[in-house]
């Protein structure tokens, strides 16, 4: 059965407090009246008398314990076991005339508390009842006019008992209901004002119109806001976004708009709010759709803070890197070449012993060389200042100078380092009989990063093979560097190119190194539309890729035109459909 309604339930506890109080007081009076002499008195008879203990029973074993949920079902028992004495009772003593009438019409009253149809039923069973106990009197049409009066009375009584419960105060439900309701509300709106309230951070709700809907204390210390005048505007005139270079965000960009766009959350720590007073706030915001219960888009939350110290405190560190690492890397050098000059036999006269310190103290420092000149790599790349001179060049040139540049150190290890037969597949379409592979992007960057896979593979290759591929299609151009070394665990493949991020096993720790080749390349591989991903398993070798978009024959000849007309200094404006590399906003060194 459903809950019943609290309006009714209500009702059902009154009546049923009064009603029980007279059920007892009744039974009492008719048992200790059988009993105590003045049974023939008060009109009982057996089966009054019958259904008063079977009552009591019902009342004492059942009717106490059931559930809220079978309150009707129970009261319903209860008055139909009373109301069937009190009948019997009222027609035993002469009906209308009967003292037990004013019980009788009491239980008319009450039957009201559940409505018009059980009042319908009591009514219908009392003339059913009248009819008959006419029927088997003498004199039937006295008792006709006797049962009429009767069945006016029972109704009036029934009326007046709807009309009570209808104005009862609990009757004037709408209004006490929609008190109840808005208590409940007040509570719901408290709550959510504390948590509101209790979030550090900037809460935003906009509708799917970009009206503001919520707009929390810490949105109004960032934006400089006040709530009042936050809300109900659109969300763009309070908060304006732009990029790190202070360029307004446009619609594409604008992560509210992305959110309910893409159905899914933007997160950014590259945003800054321009608030009332004009003073630039790094957030970290995170946006994300509302969906209604039809699972429409039916606005968005923004959740933001400030992050300017944090910020403010990276730029330093990355500066205090960045000036450390360059400090640093001149010494280095200096140190680096005096040792080897100290290892060269024809410059220095050292012993075999001292030779070897040397040599060991050459490769420390060379070591140290590299950490530092990655480190100024990375913090350069990160703000923008990696030095960066896209040109058209031919990736083939540049592979074999760096085979050349390493095959030193290959042979120093046993390995052998060669570039393997190129794959071009548009080649027979170019009616090329050697493939070029032009792209365009800065050819120093990309030796770095292909100095690093290489290095990489001869590092990780005990014995074997290193070798370097080049393939191509219409779009992209492809290197390849396998090895044939320790190869690296499945596990670790997705973390590879993470700042830092060393594979840590017996082998890698004896090698050494900084955890930062991979990540540069990717940056700089990203830098230029490019992609660079590896296969490798553990014990069977790595395959490193990287592409870049590709250049034909053409277009790299115009490309290099234009760069060496703005050499020459000539105004050359960029023309629909050319190719452009990004170029640093800085070019330090
Ligand atoms: P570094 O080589 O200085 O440690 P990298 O970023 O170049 O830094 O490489 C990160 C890690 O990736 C290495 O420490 C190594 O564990 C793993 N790795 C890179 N290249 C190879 C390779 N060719 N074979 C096996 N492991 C490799």
């Amino acid at each position: 059965m459903q809950n019943i309604p609290e309006q009714i339930y209500s009702r059902l506890q009154i009546t049923y407090l009064i009603g029980s109080a007279a059920i007892i007081v009744l039974y009492l009076t008719l048992l200790l009246g059988q009993f105590l002499g003045p049974g023939e008195l008060l009109g009982t008879s057996p089966l009054n008398l019958g259904i008063a203990v079977v009552h009591m029973i019902y009342f004492a074993l059942i009717r106490l314990w059931v559930n809220e949920k079978s309150q009707v079902i129970a009261t319903a028992i209860d008055m139909g076991l009373f109301s069937l004495n009190i009948a019997i009772l009222t027609l035993a003593t002469g009906g209308f005339a009967s003292a037990y009438f004013a019980f009788w019409l009491m239980i008319i009253l009450s039957s009201a508390v559940l409505g018009l149809t059980a009042l319908s039923i009591y009514i219908s069973i009392t003339a059913i009842m009248l009819f008959i106990s006419a029927l088997l009197s003498d004199d039937s049409w006295r008792y006709l006019l006797d049962n009429i009066v009767f069945l006016v009375a029972s109704g009036v009584a029934g009326y007046l008992g709807l009309w009570l419960w209808r104005n009862h105060p609990q009757e004037t439900s709408g209004d006490t209901q929609v008190t109840k309701l808005s208590q409940k509300l007040q509570v719901e709106q408290t709550k959510s004002d504390i948590l509101l309230r209790s979030i550090g951070d900037g809460v935003v709700v906009i509708d799917y119109e970009g009206v503001i809907q919520l707009f929390n204390g810490p949105a109004c210390i960032i934006s400089g806001w006040p709530q009042e005048e936050a809300i109900g505007i659109h969300y763009q005139n309070v908060i304006t976004l732009e990029d790190e270079e202070g360029n307004k965000i446009d619609e594409g960009h604008d992560p509210f708009k992305r959110a309910m766009k893409t159905k899914s959350s933007i997160r950014s720590n590259d945003f800054i709010i321009l608030n009332r007073a004009k003073r630039k706030i790094h957030l970290s915001i995170v946006a994300s759709p509302i969906f209604s219960k039809d699972n429409q888009i039916a606005g968005a939350i923004g959740v933001f803070r400030d992050i300017s110290d944090e910020k403010r405190t990276a730029r330093q560190r990355d500066e205090f890197i960045s000036t450390a690492s360059h400090e640093m890397r001149t010494p280095v050098a200096a140190i680096e070449g005096f040792l080897s000059l100290a290892m060269n036999e024809q410059v220095s006269k050292v012993d075999e012993n001292a030779r070897n310190y040397i040599t060991k103290a050459y490769e420390s420092t060379r070591h140290l060389g590299k950490l530092f000149q990655d480190l100024l790599s990375i913090t350069k790349v990160e703000d923008g200042r990696l030095a960066n001179h896209p040109e058209p060049f031919e990736m083939s040139k540049l592979v074999n100078n760096v085979i050349d540049e390493l095959s030193f150190k290959a042979e120093e290890k046993n390995l052998s380092l060669k570039l393997k037969a190129s794959n071009d597949k548009t080649a027979v379409a170019h009616n090329q009989v050697l493939p070029l592979f032009f792209v365009n992007a800065d050819p120093e960057r990309i030796r770095e990063v292909l100095t690093n896979l290489v290095d990489n593979g001869i590092k990780f290759t005990p014995k074997g093979e290193v070798s370097v591929s080049i393939t191509g299609d219409d779009k992209y151009v492809t290197v390849g560097v396998h090895d044939q070394g320790i190869g690296i665990p499945e596990d670790e493949v997705k973390h590879l190119f993470q700042k830092f991020y060393r594979v840590d096993s017996t082998a890698t720790r004896e090698i050494g190194g900084t955890g930062l080749g991979l990540y540069l390349a990717r940056t700089i591989i990203e830098l230029y539309q490019g992609r660079i991903w590896v296969e490798s398993r553990e014990g069977q070798g790595s395959h490193f890729f990287f592409t870049l978009p590709r250049l034909n024959q053409e277009q790299a000849n115009k490309i290099k035109s234009q760069l060496e007309r703005r050499a020459k200094g000539e105004d050359v404006p960029a023309e629909p459909g050319d190719i452009v590399a990004p170029t640093s906003t800085s070019t330090v060194e």
